[in-house]
């Protein structure tokens, strides 16, 4: 097939950047509500912007599927020839430099299931704006770098829609004839169109209240379904403690007198942070302990946090341009891993980070798709919110605070919100007031934005005995990336220790320098390689590379296994002890892949049954370490290591590997479940959470026999326990196991749980990931159970996202699931084609597979390539992955 290039959409460019030419004061906007057809009348004071002493230029004003009612300069109705619309925008020739422009349209909320603009889902009007979603609701220059002050009016009928909200402040409200009423709200902030939100609803109101540092009460209400009122205690408990932290750690004080959160099951994403009034995917609010998983509980506090934390890093201070995104995502992203480092366990929170960035983020960056944090071009935005400008984008900022160390840090985001604040800007703007507040040159450290790709190191290191000097030489490559051939040495800091033979860190003394340093100690490398040479170096040390991860690379280096082990013992730095058991476990797993596929025999060292029987064995302070330590690297991860991916083989050499450490250690697995058993009522704390791990680790290995005791502890695991998080563990196992008991054990879970939307989503979600032959079967038959519908983001992600990230049967050589995967990406692609392109970002990594997935994944690309209309959202990641474009 050859290249459809009739159907290539335009690529948006970041050089081609210009400043709006006209700028929007106020915008008033007047919603009438209908389901099927709502009048929204805005009134715009339009100023021009640029130099117009050779004439004013055209109004462009984005806008899509809306049908134009009224149209009107200074109160006069404009004539068809007096302006040109189009399927995107709407043009005016203005006369005057400043003048009120009223716009009268229609739009169909209830059709709308692309859940972007104004939609209606689960009785509900609400809306989705960022990134391009306000021009489906009227006509607008739609980007971020315009900033109005909105004023809105909201009409329905009061019966079915008694809640209205939208950003700011409530100003006015009343009845209206024939049953309606309605709201006003001022918001007295500027803001880009992408952070407005508006919402109608029948909704129950959880209350609470929050003083500010400066002693202003700020009113807190979260709004749910009636039935979920129970289930809201722990997002406003945390979002609670964001507002405190916030001001502790970086001096920000809520702003508006009301922080409104309303929790949605349609939603295409995680949540929305519109001004004071964030929107939210229920799955991120809604917690109890028998209906949530301590992850779940987790994962709510860090998203309230983050959508709060937006207030300053992207509302106060926006994106002049989408180019810009990770501006305020990579900033707020890095805030929110901060605060729950400070919230929960450091060590286990950052590797948790970094197992995402690992499994996910250098995925990308090894794929079609791959893009520096600060994109130079795009053809649909939507594409782009991506874990490199997300989450490379946090260690980017991770970076900085490591360079300029916390206090020069803190100074920098001070100067960076003082002097930004109401203003659209870029990520050079932050980094150019990291550099004013400290004196600090960051020009090298600026290619980090520029630069695609995941870097490597090479770590060299000769010790000098007589000397007493130790050398370690550091070189630095990248790859290429699409567009991007060549890639400039990076400025980047390395934390690092060394350790004596007792394990302790030794004091660190570069020469040239005074005197040693204690502990961990920051190299900067500038260089495409660099020798550091440390003296008063009386025995040869290991050293321990890259502590907390403190710069997102690869590193190579030659550390033998009793070294490894012996960081695993005693390395200070908890994610390298971590990583140094990872690291030995991939090596070996990746040995036993090499046995798998050359029909040899797999075998598991005595030492590495012995080391992990010592860590299991010893009590550990820290048990939500101790699971991750003894958790195996998974299988993406694994496959990630290989030049050609062999999912087959990496499942079946990481499962014998399970197996063999449960069969030789079943009964210290019995052991250490049995002590970590709790029979009280649920804690959330960090003793009580580490314990369910550590016990459900050890369920998990102890469930890959086939005839242990563990079929019955976990059996029972289901049957009593109190909390999701147990009936979790147990269920996931069982789910991995054919027979009566499997099937026996999701119907109960079904039948018990089929009223609460979330808990479903994780039955689907569990099927889906099941290692078992008949995985793909089972989805299909349960994308036809009532439980499922496409029409449902959180739904699709569940069912048949699990699916695409199950390696071993995603990836079954029939190409069965390829097939399965392509259908679905077409037919969603008309009714959301967000969540049709996510999922076809699953296909990207084709080219590392053989010759023959290749092929079988390459049919189905240019199979979804044909379809008649296809979006422009599938289309680039498709092209992209074909290098069609
Ligand atoms: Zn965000």
């Amino acid at each position: 097939m050859t290249k459809p290039a009739n159907k290539t959409p335009p690529a948006i460019l970041r050089e081609d950047y210009l400043p709006p030419d006209y700028r929007i004061e106020t915008a008033r906007l007047h919603f009438d509500l209908g389901e099927s057809r709502t009048i929204v009348k805005s009134q715009l004071a339009v100023v021009c912007s640029h130099d117009h002493s050779e004439g004013l230029r055209p109004l462009v004003l984005q806008g899509q599927g809306l049908k134009l009612l009224a149209l009107k300069v200074e109160g006069r109705s404009l004539r068809e020839k007096d302006y040109e619309i189009t399927d995107e925008a709407l043009t005016i020739w203005p006369e005057t430099d400043h003048f009120t422009l009223d716009i009268e349209t229609a739009c169909d909320p209830g059709g709308n299931t692309e859940l972007s603009g104004l939609y209606r889902a689960t009785g509900m009007f609400l809306t989705q704006c960022e990134a391009e979603g306000f021009r489906k609701i009227t006509y607008y220059p739609d980007r971020p770098d315009v900033l109005a002050r909105f004023s809105t009016t909201i009409a329905a009928e009061r019966e079915k829609y008694p809640v209205l909200l939208s950003n700011g402040n409530l100003v006015a409200a009343g009845e209206l004839p024939d049953g309606r009423h309605f709201a006003t709200w001022h918001d007295p902030f500027p803001k880009p169109a992408y952070l407005f939100a508006m919402v109608a609803g029948r909704l129950a109101r959880i209350e609470d209240k929050f003083t500010t540092m400066s002693g202003r009460e700020v009113a807190l209400h979260i709004y749910v379904q009636n039935h979920n009122r129970e289930k809201c205690r722990h997002a406003m408990d945390s979002l609670k403690q964001a507002m405190k932290w916030d001001e502790e750690t970086y001096g920000r004080e809520y702003d508006l007198d009301l922080f409104m959160i309303v929790a949605t099951d349609d939603f295409n994403m995680g949540a929305m942070e519109n001004k004071g009034l964030n929107i939210f995917n229920s799955k991120y609010v809604l917690a109890k302990s028998d209906t949530a998983t301590d992850k779940d509980f987790q994962n709510i506090m860090g998203i309230v946090a983050h959508e709060y934390f937006h207030n300053w890093s992207g509302d106060r201070v926006t994106c002049r341009d989408w180019f810009q995104l990770s501006l305020k995502e990579g900033l707020t992203v890095f805030r929110d891993q901060q605060f729950m480092e400070d919230m929960t366990s450091p060590g286990v929170q950052r590797i948790s980070e970094v197992n995402i960035l690992r499994t996910h983020q250098f995925i990308e960056d090894d794929g079609p798709m791959a893009h520096p944090v600060r994109p130079d071009s795009y053809m649909e935005i939507n594409n782009f919110y991506t874990m490199t400008v997300y989450n490379k984008g946090a260690e980017l900022i991770r970076m900085c605070r490591t360079i300029l160390g916390p206090e020069g840090f803190r100074k920098g985001t001070d100067l960076y919100f003082l002097r930004h604040d109401g203003q659209a800007v870029t990520t050079d703007d932050f980094v150019q007031a990291l550099e004013d507040a400290t004196g600090t040159d960051l020009t090298q450290f600026r290619r980090w934005y520029c630069q695609a790709g995941t870097p490597e190191i090479q770590v060299t290191r000769s010790y000098d005995a007589l000397a007493q000097t130790y050398a370690l030489t550091i070189k630095q490559t990248c790859l290429p990336t699409p567009g991007q051939p060549v890639k400039e040495p990076l400025h980047i800091p390395i934390a690092l220790g060394l350790l004596d033979k007792s394990g302790a860190d030794m004091p660190l003394q570069l020469v040239g320098e005074e005197r040693p340093v204690a502990g961990t100690r920051l190299l900067q490398l500038r260089e495409a390689a660099e020798t550091f040479l440390f003296i008063k170096v009386p025995q040869e040390p290991v050293p321990s590379i890259l502590r907390g991860f403190s710069a997102p690379l690869k590193v190579a280096l030659n550390l033998t296994d009793v070294e490894r082990r012996f960081l695993m013992a005693h390395d200070s730095d908890a994610f390298n002890r971590w990583d140094a058991g990872q690291q030995l476990a991939l090596k070996l797993i990746l040995s036993l892949v090499r046995d798998y596929q050359e029909g040899r025999p797999m075998a598991l060292e005595s030492k590495f049954i012995e080391a992990f029987r010592q860590i299991l064995s010893k009590p550990t302070a820290d048990k939500a370490f101790q699971a991750l330590i003894l958790t195996m690297p998974s299988e993406t991860y694994l496959a990630d290591a290989l030049e050609v991916i062999d999912p087959e083989a990496v499942h079946e050499a990481r499962k014998f590997v399970r197996q063999t450490l449960a069969g030789t250690l079943q009964e210290t697995f019995l052991t250490v479940y049995r002590q970590n058993q709790d029979s009280g009522p649920y804690r959330l704390d960090q003793e009580a959470t580490g314990r369910r791990s550590l016990k459900n680790v050890c369920l998990a290995y102890l469930m890959e026999l086939a005839d242990g005791e563990g079929r019955d502890i976990c059996l029972r695991q289901f049957d009593q326990a109190k909390n999701m998080t147990d009936v979790m563990a147990a269920l996931t196992s069982i789910a991995n196991h054919a027979g009566r008991e499997r099937e026996e054990a999701l119907a109960t879970f079904y039948e018990k749980w089929q009223d609460d939307s979330l808990v479903v989503d994780k039955w689907l979600a569990l099927q889906a990931a099941s290692s078992l032959p008949d995985t793909l079967e089972r989805v299909k038959a349960l994308t036809g159970h009532p439980a499922f519908t496409l029409r449902s983001p959180n739904k699709v992600r569940s069912l048949i996202g699990a699916f695409a990230t199950n390696q071993v049967r995603f990836h079954n050589i029939s190409g069965a699931g390829y097939a399965f995967l392509a259908d679905y990406i077409l037919a969603l692609d008309s009714l959301n084609p967000q969540i049709a392109a996510r999922l076809a970002s699953s296909f990207t990594t084709w080219r590392r597979y053989d010759a023959r997935r290749q092929s079988l994944m390459q049919s189905e690309f240019e199979r979804v390539l044909q379809a008649p209309k296809l979006s422009r959202d599938v289309y680039e990641i498709v092209a992209k992955s074909l290098n069609y474009v």
